[in-house]
């Protein structure tokens, strides 16, 4: 060891950088990759808290590695670092890093190129990054900023029991993370940076053309649009890939539309109008997969998915029965007129929802937040929530009956709300008639039957029952509440449930939370409106729109003001119409009262 290294460990010892998470060592390292080859085997056959002296920012040349967390013991969490170089070193070019829409496309796309880089080039177990999907997201593992490139991942550092292996992870700070790092940071080199950069510029592509498709949408009035050629059918009910041989989408023409997008140039497809869309046909026919696709619409997809021009409205929101959910004071009246007990419906609150209950609660809090698009699929909802014919009118009278069936609202919640409805209703007749337009899955086949569907109404007619209003009690405002522990615990439990304290929030139903890193940042998200934002005087949306405006002003390491660790590497944008609904299902939630 040079002296003037052991002269500089002992004066980064002093300097003592603040870190700003508990545990933390009081120092931190900087050198040259070879020096800290070097540290590494000489903490061999150290104990294993030895690897803390790591921390610190190390320069490998051509990028950067910043360790930031150690695992303080081989079963801990493994340790965190980041990668970071400048975007001239690795050869993008502006139109990859010129607009925020590139940027966050690009950085979607290094966190996949780690993964098979990853596969590649590390030994097993070592080396992790975030998990990815089939869409194209914000993530806190990779970002494109500030004209640097930085991913974030973690390392298992080795062990024999407790003592340092020195040697091995020697090696692997030589070889397995250089080449990791090198070969994804390469979008110039013959070898692979070629090859990179052009499966870089496709991912690019598909977001630029998902996002004018969604700004055409807009533009022309629609709700969603479904291009001619798309992939809706999915590989299995457990994979998200698509479902090689499947029948491809062709609109219906009198719905066809053609738009002109930056690089798929002129596209044709179904568009889909406000309003109210019945999707009807046989069993196994396509309706839900159909419904499903409009559904991940909110999001842009990889290139190959199948569904990368599905686009539909921001806000839409899946909604469905979740008997057991909670529901904190939410004005279920319109739905749901009165209760055995006497029980207020305005300010209907329970522990543990019907299938009934909990799915009016879900449709009235989707049009609190402000959604104009609800997707209803009668697989998963609450059938006495949907219709009510008329023989069961005529047996259970209207005063033992609390509940105003969808079918009789659904038509005001558009002229009144303005919030439009897609439902799939293979079962019953009853939404043919307050449809605008009637679609047919018939053998994977998209028809539009609204002609045939009216000439049905009309030579059946059924009594109406329409409700010309559709009421609803005034925003809600939630009152801030201290978190009862002295370390507050944030934990994501698998895709669906995450841990605040002791409370355990249930996202089971909610269809478009589509990551873990979602369900995690939710969790953050709880926290800091019920936490820290909430000041009993605003109303529920606005406190998401100032969560917003901080994840939009500093991405997802805005939620580290709220409990996530610094730098975080798992965290994955939810939108901000399921971290209110995920605010809706917390137990913990707490309004103002009158
Ligand atoms: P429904 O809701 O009408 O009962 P689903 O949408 O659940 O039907 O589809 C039934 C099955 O057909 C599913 O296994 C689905 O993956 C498959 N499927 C759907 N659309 C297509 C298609 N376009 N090509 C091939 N298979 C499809
Ligand atoms: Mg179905």
């Amino acid at each position: 060891m040079s002296q003037e290294f052991e002269e500089r460990e002992k004066s980064n010892e002093r300097r003592n950088h603040d870190p700003k998470y508990a545990g933390a060592p009081s120092r931190r390292r900087s050198g040259d990759d070879g020096e800290l080859i070097d540290s590494l085997n000489r903490l061999d056959g150290r104990n294993y808290g030895g690897y803390k002296s790591l921390i610190g920012d190390w320069d490998y040349g051509q990028f950067s590695l910043a360790i930031d967390r150690v695992q303080p013991d081989p079963y801990a969490p493994p340790s965190a670092m980041r990668a970071s170089a400048k975007i001239e070193e690795l050869g993008l070019p502006e139109d990859c890093v010129g607009t925020e829409n590139a940027r966050l496309a690009t950085a979607d796309y290094l966190v996949r190129l780690f993964h098979k880089n990853i596969k590649r080039f590390a030994r097993p177990k070592v080396v992790n990054i975030a998990w990815v999907g089939q869409e194209i997201l914000e993530r806190s593992a990779a970002k494109v900023s500030d004209g640097r490139v930085e991913v974030r991942f973690q390392v298992q550092l080795p062990a024999r029991g407790r003592t340092i292996m020195g040697q091995t992870a020697a090696a692997i700070f030589d070889h397995d993370i250089p080449d990791i790092v090198l070969e994804s940071f390469d979008f110039y080199s013959e070898e692979s940076g070629v090859a990179n950069l052009e499966a870089l510029r496709a991912h690019v592509h598909a977001y630029e053309d998902y996002c004018a498709l969604l700004e055409l949408i807009h533009d022309r009035g629609w709700i969603a649009f479904v291009a001619n050629g798309s992939v809706l059918a999915r590989h299995s009910g457990i994979s998200q890939r698509a479902l090689e041989g499947a029948v491809p989408f062709e609109a219906p023409q009198s719905v066809e539309e053609t738009v002109t997008l930056p690089h798929a140039g002129e596209v044709s497809g179904m568009a889909i109008s406000p309003g109210i869309t019945v999707i009807v046909g046989g069993g196994y026919h396509g309706k839900s997969t159909l419904l499903s696709a409009i559904e991940r619409g909110v999001y842009a997809h990889v290139p190959g998915d199948g569904r990368e021009l599905v686009a539909t409205t921001q806000a839409a929101t899946k909604v469905r029965a979740s008997d057991g959910r909670a529901v904190t004071d939410v004005d279920v009246s319109p739905f749901i007129s009165h209760l055995p007990g006497g029980i207020d419906t305005t300010t209907f609150s329970t522990e543990n929802a019907s299938g009934s209950t909990s799915q009016a609660a879900s449709i009235v809090e989707a049009i609190e937040l402000g959604s104009p698009l609800l997707l209803i699929d009668e697989d998963t909802s609450a059938t006495n929530l949907l219709i009510r014919d008329a023989r069961m009118r005529e047996l259970v009278h209207p005063e033992k009956e609390p509940i105003t069936p969808l079918v009789d609202r659904v038509g005001a919640l558009k002229a009144a709300r303005g919030v439009s409805t897609i439902i799939v209703m293979g079962g019953s007749g009853d939404y043919l008639d307050i449809a605008d337009t009637v679609l047919m899955m018939d053998t994977y086949q998209c028809l539009d039957v609204t002609g045939a569907a009216k000439a049905v109404t009309s030579s059946q007619p059924r009594e109406r029952n329409d409700s010309a209003e559709f009421p609803l009690a005034s925003q809600r405002i939630v009152v801030r509440i201290q978190s009862n522990s002295d370390r507050p615990r944030t934990k994501v439990l698998g895709n669906d449930r995450v841990q605040i304290d002791k409370r355990i929030v249930d996202l089971t139903d909610l269809a478009q939370i589509v990551e873990q890193g979602q369900t995690e940042a939710i969790g953050f998200a709880i926290r800091g409106v019920v936490e820290k934002l909430a000041d009993a005087q605003t109303p529920l949306p606005d406190l998401l729109d100032k969560l917003e405006a901080e994840i939009n002003a500093n991405g997802l390491d805005a939620l580290c003001t709220y409990g996530a660790r610094e730098f975080p590497p798992f965290l994955v944008r939810p939108r901000r119409i399921d971290i209110g609904a995920a605010l809706n299902r917390f137990r913990g939630l707490s309004i103002k009262g009158e």
